[in-house]
């Protein structure tokens, strides 16, 4: 069951600020509050999803592809492609999820050390 009160369906709905680094209709990628690397941006598509499974499992095929694709593009925005980026999704208890709203973290900007 997705929780519609967690904190980035609360972002998504501009109940609660960030700082966004792209947005459009069904995505948004905006800073992490406590970032581990340089760069550290959290990407959430607008679905309501609590992770990578259930993302992939409720999201159409288009959606899914325009969802990595925006990521590429974000990446080269931010100027990481060349000197290289992880993309990480934590999901689940085993997994370390702290935010139950499906998100990708991409670290860069220097040395990722996870
Ligand atoms: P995860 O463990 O993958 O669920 O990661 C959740 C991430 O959300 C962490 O890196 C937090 O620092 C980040 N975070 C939590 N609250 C906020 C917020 N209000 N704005 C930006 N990032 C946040």
């Amino acid at each position: 069951m997705y929780d519609k009160n967690n904190i980035f369906s609360k972002i998504i709905k501009g109940e609660i600020p960030c700082e966004k680094v792209y947005e459009d209709e069904d995505v948004l990628f905006f800073n992490d509050i406590n970032p581990i690397s340089k760069i550290h941006v959290l990407g959430v598509p607008k679905l309501f999803c609590r992770d990578f499974s259930d993302f992939v499992s409720i999201a159409q095929p288009e959606a899914l592809a325009s969802f990595f694709k925006k990521t590429d593009m974000v990446i080269d925005r931010l100027g990481i492609r060349e000197t290289g980026y992880k993309i990480l999704t934590n999901s689940g208890k085993d997994g370390g999820q702290e935010v139950p709203h499906f998100h990708i973290h991409i670290l860069g900007g220097g040395k990722v050390k996870i």
